[in-house]
């Protein structure tokens, strides 16, 4: 605390990111990576784009990134906004569209980013109570507000809402912007992308840190209709912030354009976790219906914090929150077959111990 911070400083609450140990090697099952990271051929164009141009500026506008992307979704560039990871995308967003109006609605339990960004930002907000199921109900996501938040699949919960749902979130609230995170959408949700041309107040944010396997590379993008993406464009260009890097523009092209890998990989991580949700079930675990690459789960007789310590002193991170009604619960990434595997032997001995 320093008397020169202002009122905003002062109340803030960051984010906390997941660890990213460093001491020792640990089985990662607690930040949603991809186990089988990103396409060779994107490698490739990265370590090309290393030797052959880092002399020179990137193209601030992403151009090329930004048409290859929109082009899948049958949309123009001007309906796409490229950013440094999701997260940033987030950050304009509320920015632009959020700030300064009626309460933002987002579920009580999602990505705490949201929450941390209101802060930052000054947006006032009510968080709407999942049911009893941890499901959202779309009726509760609308009346007067400034704008709703839905990542969906939800996180940390992995629960998807269909598309009939999302468009009923968006027909209830014609007046605001909509925003879908659908960060984790690859792995098993519909997403909410075919809806831009009908939808005036829907932006779409998706990532390449998860399905794609690039979480190191800070590449996601948004999808709406070309006045949200210039509403983005004009705070990302009035803010010290960088355009997307040679890197960054080069592997996220090469990665996209490699659908086999994509396919291949997420297909692996969607096996793996119907694998997984058996294997903890049979060990007496409840275990969320999850469209995402993690498992959401608590179990019968044994409580979270002491499973998450057990697993530490094994050598496995999964990911805890502090927080009412999911205290008892763990997120759990969905890793290889064999990290898998290990997670389920020391589980089983945690469980029966
Ligand atoms: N949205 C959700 C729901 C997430 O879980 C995450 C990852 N923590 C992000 C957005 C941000 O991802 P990135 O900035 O890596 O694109």
């Amino acid at each position: 605390m320093s008397r020169f911070w202002s009122p905003i400083v002062s109340k803030l609450v960051p984010y906390t990111p997941g660890e990213q140990p460093k001491d020792r090697s640990f089985i990662k099952l607690n930040t949603n990576e991809h186990p089988y990271g990103p396409s060779p051929i994107a490698l490739g164009a990265i370590r090309a784009a290393t030797e052959d141009s880092l002399r020179l500026y990137p193209d601030p506008s992403a151009g090329a990134l930004r048409a290859t992307i929109g082009a899948s979704f049958g949309l123009g560039v001007d309906h796409v906004f490229a950013g440094n990871g999701s997260d940033e995308i987030l950050a304009h967003a509320f920015h632009g569209f959020f700030s300064g109006k009626d309460k933002l609605l987002f579920p009580d339990i999602t990505y705490s980013f949201y929450k941390t960004y209101c802060e930052l930002y000054g947006i006032s907000h009510r968080s709407v109570p999942l049911d009893d199921d941890f499901r959202i109900d779309p009726a509760s996501l609308g009346g007067p507000c400034g704008g709703i938040v839905l990542a969906n699949p939800n996180a940390p919960t992995g629960i998807a809402l269909d598309l009939a749902a999302v468009r009923s979130v968006l027909e209830q609230n014609p007046d605001v912007v909509v925003l879908v995170d659908e960060a984790y959408v690859d792995f098993g949700a519909e997403s909410a992308a075919r809806l831009v041309p009908e939808f005036d107040n829907l932006l779409v944010v998706q990532t390449f840190s998860k399905s794609r396997g690039l979480a190191g590379l800070r590449v996601g993008f948004a999808l709406g209709q070309p006045h949200l993406i210039e509403g983005l464009q004009r705070i990302k260009d009035s803010f010290n912030s960088y355009p997307l890097d040679r890197l960054a523009l080069a592997g996220a092209e090469a990665s996209w354009q490699d659908t086999a890998w994509f396919e291949e990989t997420r297909r692996l991580v969607i096996t793996e976790r119907h694998r997984m949700a058996e294997g903890l079930r049979s060990l007496g675990f409840n275990v969320l219906p999850s469209a995402a690459n993690f498992l959401f789960v608590s179990h019968e007789t044994r409580a979270a914090r002491d499973l998450l310590t057990g697993l530490r002193d094994e050598g496995i991170l999964v990911r805890h929150f502090n927080k009412d009604r999911i205290d008892n619960w763990l997120r759990i990434s969905i890793g290889t077959e064999e990290e898998g595997e290990a997670l389920l032997k020391v589980m089983a001995g945690l469980v029966a111990g």
